[in-house]
């Protein structure tokens, strides 16, 4: 929208500057018309954030952050440049003027149906407090929900009658057509008389991005259906440009706050309660285009959070399906899956707001969703079915609009679909390892108290090995995220390299769905529960032969791996470590003396470049582990 011009001349002339900053930040005068405050854009401890009343602007010496009152708004509010100025011209009583009549006429409308929305929020906000909302609110206590709570997300009830707020509404004289077209009643069309839309329901008001009640979600008591029942299109409300709590999440965007979208209003509600404020729902129906849009307003990478189940499955699919058009350099979504059977109100009401800090350091991102959607439940034995599988993922992939984007994308799949392949040898060079470099020292990669260490002896590669490998059956979630790594391991020993193949068969079987229950013993340090992955690798070790070798391996593991790894990387870079000093043992020497001999016997150029590469290697790593 337009603004007229002169009018926001009006409304700055009309602003006091330090009022409007002075509600968010506490000021005090310096001079004059000047102030100055802790700048609530930038952490900090002595005031750097300057007021100019008389310019009208504000300035941080600390971060460089300025502007006027309507950006100071639009940044602290999360809100658009023409609803900052609309809040701020409410606040000082200058009427909004409409570029045209029909504008003029929406506005009117609009301001209507809200005033009845917030009429009807009012009401259901009263039953639940009366005998006849008992039923409501037992149901909203019986959840494990606060009264402040209950009161701050001015949750209602709307009883199970024919008219309890068509009647209400016409006592304050709104008519009855007003009442339709806000939705909250229902007009039949052979004109009998209208009806109320939600009854025997409790009550969560929706609102627009400004927190102005629009529309309403009802959850039935008992088994009726359908279970949760939202307010239709109207003029105010949009369902697929508007999400339950967006407001909210606006403000906590703008302090960095992660962007959490839950199934359900009830998941948003607990989310909130465990300081997740950032929690938004999307309204009944799966994300669409507006909602990815809004959110990524608010953050680059939002999180979708879906229940662990198949319809969880499935309804992260469709986000990823609905996302990939649409990626843009620095846009896309992290996924969190909860354990089976939970959802954010039951996790963090049973295991805590840690629990769910927890799952969030585990999201994975986009590119590993869209990877499971193609090859989940696939089998990779063939080469026929290998090149079936690529074609899935490269179809996939092509749906990626942003010609960069997708490039990266590609480059990705590829290298998950040369994992697929049979690693009978390292697939790509040492020194080309992306993930084995960790800053500062490094500390000692095995448990101090081992039987070797004691002995006073270094542990023999073919035990390292065997410990690395025992490590990951042990722990099968970590497979998923080593097994690059272990793709990349030089393996001596013949067995070893037969279970080594055998884990990354099971791996690219194994449905790549990362069990959240697992992942939570890893981040803790423990072992992983039994889960569908284990069950799996078990299974294929048995079916290939290599149970007993895999028996001994994870005896090895449990002897060799500390079990509390007090490094914030944990068990991944425990075991990184691990493999990178077993990369240093295996370079020397048996293999450097095979090319000095090679070399002795026939001095050819190919002789002369192996030995090279040889030490060069030897080199590298000795300076990636820190010890050279
Ligand atoms: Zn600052």
């Amino acid at each position: 929208m337009a603004f007229p011009p002169g009018f926001l001349d009006e409304l700055r002339a009309r602003l006091s500057l330090s009022d409007v900053v002075g509600r968010k930040v506490s000021l005090k005068r310096r001079s004059g018309s000047e102030h100055a405050g802790l700048c609530p854009f930038h952490n900090e401890k002595t005031p750097s954030f300057t007021v100019n009343d008389k310019k009208g602007f504000f300035h941080c010496f600390g971060c460089g952050v300025n502007g006027d009152a309507v950006g100071f708004v639009m940044k602290t509010e999360g809100l658009s440049f023409p609803e900052s100025v609309e809040k701020l011209a409410r606040e000082v009583g200058l009427p909004v003027p409409r570029a045209t009549p029909a504008e003029r006429e929406r506005a009117d409308r609009a301001a209507t149906l809200q005033q009845v929305a917030e009429e009807a929020a009012c009401w259901f906000q009263k039953q639940l407090r009366l005998p006849v909302g008992r039923q409501g609110l037992d149901y909203l206590r019986g959840r494990g929900l606060e009264e402040a709570t209950i009161d701050d997300f001015r949750l209602g009830f709307a009883p199970d009658t024919r008219d309890g707020l068509l009647a209400a509404l016409k006592r304050e004289g709104v008519p009855i057509d007003k009442i339709v077209e806000a939705g909250l009643a229902i007009q039949p069309e052979d004109n009998r008389e209208a009806y109320d839309r939600f009854r025997g329901r409790v009550m969560f008001p929706i609102s627009d991005r400004r927190g102005r009640v629009i529309a309403f979600g009802g959850r039935v008591m008992g088994a009726g259906e359908p279970k949760y029942l939202n307010s239709p299109e109207t003029p105010l409300f949009h369902k697929g440009a508007n999400l339950y709590c967006l407001d909210r999440a606006r403000v906590a965007a703008t302090k960095d706050q992660p962007v959490i979208v839950a199934e359900g209003y009830m998941d948003v509600i607990a989310l909130h309660g465990a300081g997740f404020v950032g929690a938004v729902a999307p309204l009944g129906t799966a994300l669409t285009e507006g909602q990815l849009g809004e959110l990524w307003k608010l953050a680059d990478e939002p999180y979708l959070c879906f229940d662990g189940d198949n319809a969880g499955r499935r309804a992260a699919a469709r986000a990823a399906e609905r996302a990939l058009p649409l990626l843009r350099a620095g846009k896309s979504l992290r996924f969190l899956v909860l354990p089976a059977g939970e959802d954010p109100d039951s996790l963090i009401r049973v295991r805590g707001a840690d629990a769910m800090r927890r799952i969030l350091d585990l999201a994975r991102p986009l590119s590993d969703v869209v990877w499971d959607m193609e090859t989940e439940g696939k089998v990779a034995d063939t080469p026929e079915r290998r090149a079936s599988l690529q074609r899935a993922v490269e179809q996939r992939v092509a749906e990626i609009a942003d010609p960069v984007v997708r490039d990266y994308y590609r480059a990705d799949m590829r290298r998950r679909l040369d994992l697929l392949r049979r690693p009978d040898r390292p697939a790509w060079r040492p020194g080309e390892r992306r993930f084995f470099r960790s800053p500062g020292p490094e500390p000692a990669p095995f448990a101090a108290g081992s039987a070797a260490r004691r002995a006073g002896t270094d542990l023999d590669a073919s035990r390292q090995e065997r410990a690395l490998l025992g490590a990951l059956i042990e722990r099968p979630a970590l497979l998923h995220i080593l097994a690059e790594d272990l793709a990349a391991l030089t393996i001596t020993n013949a067995e070893l390299g037969r279970l080594r193949s055998g884990l990354l068969d099971a791996l690219s079987l194994a449905p790549s769905g990362v069990d959240p229950a697992a992942d939570e013993a890893l981040a803790e340090g423990g072992a992983a529960s039994p889960s569908v992955e284990a069950q799996l690798i078990e299974q294929h070790l048995e079916r290939s032969g290599l149970q007993r070798v895999a028996a001994s391996a994870q005896a090895k593991a449990r002897e060799v791996f500390r079990n509390d790894p007090a490094d914030a990387d944990g068990w991944v870079g425990q075991w990184r470590r691990a493999a990178r000093h077993l990369s240093q043992l295996t370079a020397d020497p048996e293999e450097l003396k095979r090319a000095e001999q090679a070399l002795a016997e026939d001095s050819n150029d190919e002789n002369l470049r192996r030995l090279e590469e040889i030490l060069d290697r030897m080199r590298r790593q000795s300076i990636e582990s820190g010890t050279g």
